[in-house]
């Protein structure tokens, strides 16, 4: 046994690079490859030659509809009677019958009508021209994890200067691969955390979650001593001072495991396991059927039900695309280890915001890393090792 395996017990192959092919397993390209979930509709404004809007034809301006009304029409198409299901029944009873593989088809080729006829408009300015091509290509972008480099960035440039034309404020956008030699791992120790949260406060700024439905990928379990960790019995929505006297508090989060079920399950290939050890989502081709939820053993992942909020004033303007740049409704989104800092060689936000010291984060290749002096000098252990999932996530206890 070698010594890395000795100490991480993970397949430290599965860390090699392991070279996509150019088909999606559609039966396409990936250049050619279309999402088929996606719709939109054309909407018809008031004509200035006297007409009303129905009755001229000739003087009708299409223009493609908002963010809030194609998510919507996502969503209705790919869940909506699911909705009035409860959670277990909508995770496993997804159906795709050919009513609303019908309604999906037609959704797309409106979305792309209206783009065309936007973008040939004699009335249309430029920039809603210019708008309008780019919700084109993003319709039919393909999934990221097969873009070459040249496409990611194009992709990637492409979603800063839409983020321009809607807001008139710049964002940074970066496309940064895995890279070579860096195999991401984190420790907790559980004799430091006093349960203040900032950790949580930290990841909500830091990652642009929305602040309406309060949505946090970590939880800080509160647990009483004595009583071993009982995740049953312990409260994650304390509000009272801490630490709280005879009480202990435990993190978790995703735990980019190194044989991740959340992947496995997924019927799209939305999710994947990038070089790095980081698990990830492409929120554009994220289908929204939670499979992936329902094969997390840790409830590593979570649901938009509402579009995401936050106020243009906090959005966190530095980006990765598989990162913290702006999600949709009805996608699924996780803890990345901070993708847009961690290949920028930061830690998390969350290790930053610990007070305590509690959070450590690093390369486990890299012999003179802090990650790896935990792992070689402290008694570690992992969250239900028995599933053999192999979580690069490790508590330890000084
Ligand atoms: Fe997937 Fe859950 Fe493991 Fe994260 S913790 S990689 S979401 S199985
Ligand atoms: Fe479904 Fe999860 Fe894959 Fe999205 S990432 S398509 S929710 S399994």
């Amino acid at each position: 046994m070698s010594r890395i395996d000795k100490y991480f017990k993970l397949n430290m192959n599965s860390a090699t690079k392991q070279k996509t092919s150019g088909g999606c397993g559609c039966g396409s390209t990936s250049g050619t490859c279309k999402p088929q979930n996606q719709e939109t509709a054309v909407k018809t404004t008031s004509c200035s030659c006297g007409s009303d809007s129905k009755s001229c034809r000739s003087h009708q301006e299409k223009s493609p509809i908002s963010d809030e009304e194609f998510f919507k029409g996502a969503i209705d198409a790919a869940i909506g009677d699911e909705r009035k299901k409860d959670g277990f029944d909508q995770v496993f009873d997804v159906k795709m019958d050919r009513r609303n593989a019908f309604k999906k088809l037609t959704a797309s080729l409106l979305i792309g009508a209206g783009a065309v006829s936007s973008c040939t408009s004699i009335v249309s300015s430029n920039e809603s021209k210019e708008k309008s091509q780019i919700d084109w290509e993003e319709q039919f972008k393909g999934n990221y994890k097969l873009m070459g480099d040249n496409e990611k960035k194009a992709t990637v440039d492409r979603l800063v200067r839409s983020y321009q034309l809607r807001t008139g404020k710049n964002i940074s956008m970066s496309s940064k691969n895995a890279e070579d030699d860096v195999l991401f791992g984190y420790a907790f120790n559980i004799s430091k955390c006093q349960g203040y949260m900032d950790c949580v406060s930290a990841c909500v700024e830091e990652n642009n979650q929305d602040r309406n439905s309060q949505m946090q990928y970590i939880r800080i379990h509160e647990m009483k001593d004595g009583k071993g960790f009982n995740f049953n019995e312990a409260d994650d929505n304390y509000y009272y001072e801490v630490p709280a006297e005879g009480h202990f508090y435990m993190g978790t989060q995703c735990f980019h495991c190194d044989n991740p079920p959340c992947v496995e399950v997924c019927p799209v290939q939305a999710t994947w396991r990038e070089d790095d050890g980081l698990v990830v989502v492409d929120y554009d081709w994220c289908v929204g059927c939670r499979y992936c939820m329902a094969a997390c053993p840790y409830d590593g992942r979570r649901f938009n039900w509402s579009k995401p909020e936050v106020p243009e004033e906090e959005v966190n303007k530095t980006q990765h695309y598989l990162g913290n740049r702006m999600r949709k409704k009805g996608v699924v989104e996780k803890c990345t280890f901070c993708v847009q800092r961690s290949r920028a060689g930061e830690n998390p936000a969350c290790v930053e915001a610990c007070p305590t010291g509690a959070r450590v984060f690093g390369n486990l290749l890299d012999p003179d890393s802090t990650i790896r002096w935990v792992l070689e000098n402290k008694k570690v252990f992992r969250l239900k090792e028995d599933l053999g999932t192999e979580p690069k996530f490790w508590y330890f206890i000084d």
